[in-house]
């Protein structure tokens, strides 16, 4: 019988390749009326190339933008206008317009909700927190602090300190990857929402229990699980 339901973050509660792409154009747009005399789609593909490259928790991808589009004057101006207008687009960030009725009907029906996800603790809970969704969650797991990426023993480890059997558990994530196939190898229950970039990949041997178009549909698919 299911106890715990845990929920990934990214593209399972909220559109976040949206709002990514949504917050670099903001930030491109904001330094060029700041005075950056660069082409738009040019220097938003070299902002995309910085962040694959070093990474989102990268604090100077707007000084490495200027350094590679050989921009030598105004760069505090430019940089400030670029973070500032990152920011903004970040602090609109919304979730699935399903996902707050979803998680109370969830919590009503007596199931504990977990958000669990990869990365760094405090912009994981930053997002949580601007997505007015922290406290319909009985607590997060995240990668930092459990000392280890997304992966069976991740899912283990969960099990573990919630005290449940994994097949207790179900996971419920966009990403065969991260959230299905560990989820399910580590003996717990998997529930694979199809948002995002990750929808249209094939899931090869390690199925998920049931696939859903959006939350609101999580509920039935928890019921047939029994
Ligand atoms: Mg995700």
């Amino acid at each position: 019988v299911i106890k715990a339901i845990l929920f990934d973050i990214d593209d399972t509660l909220f559109p976040s390749g949206e709002f990514a792409e949504k917050a670099r154009r903001n930030a491109i747009a904001a330094m060029v009326e700041e005075g950056l005399n660069r082409d738009v789609e040019a220097a938003y593909r070299a902002l995309e190339k910085i962040i694959r490259k070093y990474g989102s928790n990268y604090p100077r991808h707007f000084d490495v933008l200027l350094d590679n589009l050989g921009v030598k004057e105004n760069r505090a101006r430019l940089i400030a206008a670029g973070v500032a207008a990152y920011h903004n687009t970040k602090s609109t960030i919304a979730p699935f317009p399903d996902v707050p009725k979803t998680l109370v009907r969830l919590r009503d029906a007596g199931y504990r909700l977990y958000a669990v996800s990869e990365g760094k603790a405090v912009k994981q809970w930053d997002k949580l927190i601007r997505l007015g969704l922290d406290f319909f969650f009985h607590g997060a797991f995240i990668s930092e602090e459990l000392g280890c990426r997304k992966g069976v023993r991740f899912y283990r480890i969960i099990a573990r300190r919630l005290k449940l059997k994994p097949s207790e558990m179900v996971m419920v994530g966009d990403r065969l990857d991260k959230d299905i196939i560990p989820a399910k190898r580590a003996g717990a229950r998997a529930i694979r929402i199809l948002q995002g970039r990750h929808a249209l990949k094939r899931a090869g041997r390690v199925r998920p229990d049931s696939e859903v178009r959006r939350m609101a549909e999580v509920i039935d698919a928890i019921k047939k699980l029994g």
